[in-house]
């Protein structure tokens, strides 16, 4: 090979070299690779042929197959990179979001999405705008800061959320559970708590007075004492048919399938208002009950019994002296439905749905002095709704009320 063929073929290596070089830092690179190899592929079948020069042709065939593969790596690595970010996102039960150096949103999981009320994609809203929180957004900042990661409860409107913050590479990633049904549950039982403690004081205490007076007064005043001593009866009843009545709540909360047997809805109705009859009786209730021989359905039967009874004694107590009472059970759609109706003193508009909350009463004082625990309607709802049936109430203020009670008769699959 002569000095300038020589030299030429240098020249054209070093430019091949460092074109190759140029391929792998910038995304050209396979177009180059590719190029370059088809110039080396015309250069292997020219007219020169492997010859002496062949040696450095090889070396740079493996070194170019080299950089491609690298680069090809990489391209395959870069490409990788986001996705599995996301995935990280998306595995993440609960809402999750992730948030870059400017703090601004750069992906979140649909749950997420549902959290910020941003269009799924919208990518590049300000933390307080995704999070509606500014407390949030200082933990945020304060993770990037500290590099620690953080966990923190924090409130965004009507909800309470419990939320963990951490780094993932330059971003921010939040966490978010939402526990407001939780906190509500825990409220409920709290104030069930309170309220049946309170329930429960009230006839003890009263039994305790009572007994203290009864012990005076039974050597000296016997008259008196005898009225005391019914007194304490009555209260001791109280006491009883609240701790039925919770007891009865308690066993209407248990999860799991029912074991549901056939149930004569009639005949559970005929017993019930025999049992109310002395009650109906001393108010001068006139009755009408309407009942098919028999009113079959799949059902737990202390439960449909507490329906009944609970309905009927309701009738009874906020009835009006001489006025009436009608229970009725007739066919419905797979269902049995259950109608009872007084023509008592009625229940406010603004109080209609409130009365199935336990120990809500629409007067206190009345309804303890008829004996009741302010339990009866969501022992009801509860026993109704885990048979998957339903229960609607109709007043009107000094007019009366109608409760229908519909009960499918077969055990939903
Ligand atoms: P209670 O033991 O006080 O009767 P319930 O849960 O059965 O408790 O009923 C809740 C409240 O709803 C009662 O205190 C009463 O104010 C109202 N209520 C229930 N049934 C009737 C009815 N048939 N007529 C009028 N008011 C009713």
């Amino acid at each position: 090979m002569s000095t300038t063929a020589a030299a030429l073929l240098a020249a054209v290596a070093a430019a091949l070299a460092a074109l190759l070089v140029a391929a792998v830092l910038g995304r050209r690179a396979r177009r180059v690779a590719v190029r370059l190899t088809a110039r080396r592929t015309g250069a292997a079948a020219g007219p020169a042929g492997p010859g002496p020069s062949g040696g450095s042709w090889a070396a740079l065939d493996a070194a170019a197959d080299a950089l491609a593969d690298a680069h090809d790596r990489r391209g395959e690595a870069l490409a990788r990179e986001r996705p599995w970010r996301l995935e990280l996102v998306d595995a993440i039960v609960g809402p999750a979001l992730l948030f870059d150096g400017e703090e601004r949103l750069q992906a979140a999981n649909a749950a997420g999405w549902d959290l910020t009320g941003l269009a799924p994609g919208t990518t590049g809203a300000s933390l307080v705008q995704a999070l509606g929180s500014t407390a949030l957004a200082e933990a945020v900042r304060r993770v990037r800061a500290d590099g620690e990661p953080l966990a923190l409860d924090v409130e965004r409107g009507q909800q309470e959320l419990a939320a963990t913050v951490s780094l993932v590479g330059d971003e921010a990633l939040v966490v978010v559970v939402d526990r407001t049904r939780e906190r509500r549950v825990e409220d409920v039982r709290r104030n069930f708590v309170v309220n049946a403690s309170h329930e429960l004081k009230t006839p003890v205490t009263a039994i305790q007075t009572l007994a203290e007076a009864l012990e005076v007064t039974l050597r000296d005043d016997p008259r008196r004492a005898a009225a005391l001593a019914k007194r304490l009866t009555g209260e001791a009843e109280r006491l009883a048919r609240l701790v039925t009545d919770l007891l009865d709540l308690r066993r209407l909360e248990e999860r799991g399938p029912l074991e549901r047997v056939p149930v004569d809805l009639a005949e559970t109705v005929r017993r019930a208002v025999a049992e109310a009859l002395p009650r109906a009786e001393a108010r001068r209730l006139e009755l009408d009950v309407d009942l098919p021989d028999a009113a079959r359905i799949a059902g737990v039967p202390g439960d449909v019994e507490a329906i009944v009874t609970n309905l009927v004694s309701n009738a009874v107590k906020y009835n009006r002296e001489g006025g009436r009472l009608e229970v009725r059970v007739a066919p419905g759609d797979g269902a049995q439905v259950l109608t009872v109706r007084d023509t008592g003193i009625g229940i406010p508009q603004q109080d209609l749905d409130r009365v199935f909350e336990r120990f809500y009463r629409v007067d206190t004082a009345r309804s303890r002095a008829t004996g009741g625990t302010g339990l009866g309607l969501s022992i009801v709802r509860h026993a109704v709704e885990r048979h998957g049936g339903s229960v609607r109430v109709e007043s009107l203020l000094g007019e009366g009320t109608t409760v229908t009670v519909v009960l499918p008769i077969a055990a939903a699959a």
